[in-house]
């Protein structure tokens, strides 16, 4: 899928870090620092993914396919939180400590069999400034009660994955992208541009 040019519309280090385990031919798209960041104002994963893809996509003003991620993590003994705040759940943008702190205190005394969750993450693409598709991944898991593991980033090291054996934050990129959201979301979008682009 080389003549198709796909440029990922994200500074965020960490989902970086996992596009950079997977086969997917992203490049960081140029000049996303010095545009103006997309107002994240949807009520959901997938609204935040079409804003932050359609809005790049439009200022880039180029003729490649803009792919955009937005993602979280859903406890369910907290009701679905933080989900779309995971970014800020411990009250600062992307202050991963604070937020695995707030995630273990709000969790303190919730038994092991009750702290089910899941990672979600929505990818959208798009071309010309309009969204064409978006794509849907979700990693089942077990909350832990202290972290585990010194790789990936966010929740990673109290997220559990019993389909992989281990926690996320113990997995290389490689491996990682076998189970998670991210792999899957990125998996659907790849096929996609197989059967209407390529
Ligand atoms: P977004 O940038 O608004 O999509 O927020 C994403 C936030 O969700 C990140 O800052 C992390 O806190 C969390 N998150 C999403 N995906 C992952 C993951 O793969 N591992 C760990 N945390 C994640």
């Amino acid at each position: 899928m080389s003549p198709v040019q796909l440029y990922f519309a994200s500074s965020n280090p960490g989902k970086l870090r996992d596009f950079s385990g997977m086969a997917l031919p992203l490049q960081l798209l140029p000049d996303f620092e010095i545009f103006p960041p997309a107002i994240e104002n949807g009520d959901s994963f997938s609204a935040n993914a079409r804003i932050k893809a359609s809005h790049y996509s439009r200022l880039s003003n180029t003729n490649a396919w803009i792919v955009a991620d937005d993602s979280g993590l859903e406890v369910d003994a907290l009701g679905g939180a933080p989900g779309i705040h995971s970014a800020r759940f411990g009250g600062r943008h992307g202050d991963d400590e604070a937020n695995n702190r707030l995630l273990l205190e709000r969790l303190r005394g919730v038994p092991e069999l009750r702290r089910t969750g899941r990672f979600v993450c929505v990818l959208a693409l798009a071309h010309g400034g309009e969204v064409q598709a978006e794509f849907q991944g979700v990693a089942e898991g077990l909350i832990l009660q202290s972290p585990r593991g010194h790789d990936g980033f966010g929740y990673d090291p109290l997220f559990y994955s019993p389909a992989a054996h281990c926690c996320f934050a113990e997995l290389t990129p490689e491996k990682k992208a076998r189970f998670s959201h991210r792999g899957q979301a990125a998996r659907a979008l790849q096929a996609w541009i197989m059967r209407n682009v390529v």
